[in-house]
């Protein structure tokens, strides 16, 4: 059992996609040893690569020290196998894709192969951590450790308290909130947290309301940043956070929560046709060099 003083010094994330890069950035930026593995070979040396530019354009933009750059570079490392990122790991946060089956077989490979007091952090957006922790057998010290996107910028922290978690791993979790600068929230294990939840109900309104001609997408996101001051709008966020991600969360949480959640077809046809936002070029707008810009008109 972890203790909930013993500091986080090495971490390992699993999945260096969209959130494990950002992710392994903000730990590697707070001094934390950060191993990065990814089953997509040279996926993480290319995320390491790409922490790299982002690291540099924030010298470039004064906001981080030379010293602090080289220190951040020099504490991440690629991991060619699971077993070699979990080696004497105080923590590991899985950033795999939204599956069950998938992220329950990471851990269990993760229980295997790291230390049995590290914590098991997962970034799941809206699957259960009692579930997650029971399955894999180590539910006193598996957390939903849940960042936003992108991680290095936004300041929240969910955390995620199953109902096998230990007090211990929750106070352990809420030192490593302080230790990489972000605002704790802890939350109890249901469907969606207290994020998810919200976010997707505003993004498929969004989609429904394309689907109907109400708006543009551009005029339905205009609407929510000059109207209600939301700094973006939700569809322009789908297209960031990944539309596959969105529909795999709305997906889990019609299953569970019922009928709001279903997701819009406009959704699943986009993410069938491999329209999946920033990631791929194209979402509700079309990405060019990170900007989204208009889509053609539909
Ligand atoms: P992504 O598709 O960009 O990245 C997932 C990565 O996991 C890929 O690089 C893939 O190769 C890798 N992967 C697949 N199987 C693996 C395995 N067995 N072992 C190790 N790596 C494996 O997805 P993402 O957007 O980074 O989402 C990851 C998780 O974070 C999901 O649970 C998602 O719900 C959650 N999340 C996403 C966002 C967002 O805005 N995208 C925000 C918060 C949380």
């Amino acid at each position: 059992m972890p203790n909930s003083t013993d500091p986080i010094r090495t971490v390992a994330v699993l999945g260096a996609g969209t959130m494990g890069q950002g992710i392994a950035q903000v730990c590697a930026t707070a001094g934390l040893a950060t191993r990065v593995f990814d089953a997509a070979t040279g996926k993480a040396e290319q995320a390491i690569a790409s922490i790299g530019g982002q690291l540099d354009r924030l010298v470039g933009k004064g906001k981080l020290t030379e010293d602090k750059r080289a220190s951040a570079l020099s504490a991440l490392s690629p991991a060619a196998t699971l077993a070699g990122a979990c080696r004497e790991v105080d923590l590991v946060i899985e950033s795999a894709p939204e599956s069950m089956e998938l992220k329950a077989k990471i851990l269990a490979e993760v229980v295997e192969k790291a230390p049995s007091t590290a914590l098991l952090g997962s970034n799941t957006s809206s699957l259960s951590l009692t579930e997650l922790g029971t399955r894999v057998g180590a539910a006193e010290r598996t957390l939903g450790l849940h960042f936003f996107n992108p991680p290095p910028v936004m300041e929240l922290l969910e955390i995620v308290r199953g109902i096998g978690t230990s007090d211990a791993a929750i106070d352990r979790a809420l030192v490593f909130a302080a230790a990489i600068g972000k605002t704790p929230i802890v939350v109890r294990d249901f469907p969606g947290f207290a994020t998810s939840r919200l976010g997707v109900v505003l993004g498929a309104e969004a989609m429904r309301m394309l689907e109907s001609g109400v708006a543009s997408a551009v005029d339905i996101d205009r609407a929510m940043e000059l109207g209600y001051r939301h700094p973006m709008g939700p569809l322009k966020l789908t297209d960031l956070v990944g539309l596959d991600v969105r529909l795999a969360i709305l997906d889990h949480l019609h299953k569970e929560l019922g009928e709001q959640f279903r997701a819009p077809a406009l959704l699943r046809q986009m993410v069938r046709a491999g329209k999946l936002g920033k990631k791929t070029g194209e979402g509700f707008y079309v990405w060019k060099e990170g900007t989204p810009q208009p889509p053609a008109a539909r």
